[in-house]
């Protein structure tokens, strides 16, 4: 994967803008990392000497693990910043953290936000690579990286399918960052919402949309449930948890108006009985969640080899 100067790529920031060959390269690089991982050395040195530096400013179980554990798999001194006890609770700005880290040379820092754009600033002001973890509601790359391993290993392609997401995409970064990708690999993308939770630019994002479930379902090859994202909410987006789950919770019912061979997605966290019924979250038949969770190890640390080398030394000797 190449920067437009043709040299490798020295953050990843968002999949929008990214080419084809560079996501198809990232995901067949994960191919080998799943490999090792179900392997029993699962120990590489690709990261020997390196610094990654977790920072993360909102709450995260999946994402932060797994680049924790790629990190460590490859062989890098893996910090994790305590955000709730450190002097941004002092208020220390973004910048001044960033130097602050910077300062200790670290080679990549991996950073979840909650402002849009956070990151690709943070990313202008450090010497090295910079990861999005998640900013916003803008993009969660390496999300929509997993997501699309566990699609092509699932289906065998990614082209010409025809994925709904579903519930609030409105907020969602995850959305956001699998409509690029799923566009960008020729697949057909679906979001299905009431109209409070459907962006308002979606007519621009190459989606069709849909305000009724049972509509948007059918044909679907892959069903990817969104949470509502109560957090970045101000006031009530839906009547309540009750309606929402009957007009918009997947479950079997549902699920059946999609095509018979039909995936089940969800990037968690789960709310279960709000977007999804414990029943078909729990088929294991019929839901990649489990696979999700394990594509992002292999993902996280297929992106951390790419982009240690990024410079001419490998980082190793840049102050
Ligand atoms: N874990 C995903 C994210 O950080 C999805 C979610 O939180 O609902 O965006």
């Amino acid at each position: 994967m190449a920067s437009p100067s043709g040299s490798p790529l020295r953050h990843l920031l968002g999949i929008d803008g990214m080419t084809p060959d560079d996501i198809l390269s990232l995901l067949d690089l994960s191919e080998t990392y799943v490999d090792m991982n179900r392997g029993p050395d699962k120990k590489a040195s690709v990261l020997r000497g390196r610094t990654q530096i977790n920072l993360f400013f909102e709450p995260s179980t999946r994402t932060q693990m797994s680049f924790e554990l790629a990190g460590k798999r490859l062989g890098a001194d893996v910090l994790n910043m305590a955000v709730a006890s450190s002097s941004t609770r002092k208020g220390e700005t973004l910048i001044d953290t960033a130097m602050t880290l910077n300062a200790m040379h670290p080679d990549v820092l991996i950073v979840r936000h909650y402002d849009s754009g956070a990151v690709k600033l943070l990313s202008e002001k450090v010497n090295c690579s910079v990861i999005n973890a998640g900013d916003g509601t803008h993009e969660h790359p390496t999300q929509a990286l997993l997501d699309a391993l566990t699609i092509r290993r699932t289906k065998g392609r990614i082209g010409g399918l025809l994925v709904a997401i579903c519930g609030d995409s409105l907020h969602s970064r995850v959305a956001r960052s699998n409509i690029h990708l799923l566009n960008t690999l020729g697949a057909r993308v679906r979001l299905i919402a009431p109209p409070t939770l459907i962006p308002a630019a979606a007519d621009r994002l190459g989606v069709e949309i849909f305000t009724d479930m049972k509509k948007g379902l059918v044909g679907c090859d892959i069903v990817m449930m969104l949470r509502l994202q109560t957090e970045r909410m101000q006031g009530s987006f839906v009547p309540s948890i009750r309606e929402y789950f009957h007009f918009f919770g997947l479950d079997r019912a549902k699920l059946a108006l999609a095509k018979p061979d039909a995936f089940i997605m969800h990037p968690g966290p789960m709310n279960r009985g709000v977007e999804i019924d414990s029943e078909v979250a729990d088929d294991i038949d019929r839901s990649l969640i489990r696979q999700q969770v394990e594509m992002g190890v292999a993902v996280r640390m297929a992106c951390l080899d790419l982009l240690s080398r990024s410079r001419p030394d490998g980082g190793r000797n840049t102050p």
